[in-house]
């Protein structure tokens, strides 16, 4: 089997070139090694949608996260000083997790 036997399937109409020859593409084509079939992903934001909106779901899931570990928070101030602290690193963290999710 020689990588010229490989049949591509590749998206019409998207706005990038997609490699037709080897296995490798700038959209990182799922390979099929069983059919010799190299698929491709489009680039004209059908993935990308699928991406954000697991981004989305992620996000409100930390932010519900970060709300009832405030909510709870408050209360551990006048109990113990200690898992006070440790509480405010942990949502801290929590915080710069959404930041960061944010940005990519
Ligand atoms: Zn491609």
């Amino acid at each position: 089997m020689t990588l010229s036997n490989w049949q591509h399937i590749y998206p019409t109409d998207d706005w990038i070139e997609h490699k037709l020859v080897g296995l490798d593409c700038i959209c990182e084509p799922k390979i099929d090694w069983e059919n010799s079939l190299v698929i491709h992903n489009s680039a004209d934001g059908r993935e990308i949608k699928e991406v954000m909106s697991v981004k989305k779901d992620i996000l409100e899931a930390l932010k519900s996260e970060i709300a009832w570990c405030v909510k709870n928070h408050k209360k551990s101030r006048d109990i113990d000083q200690g898992l006070y602290i440790q509480e405010k690193g942990f949502i801290n963290g929590l915080r710069q997790a959404v930041r960061i999710i944010k940005k990519v």
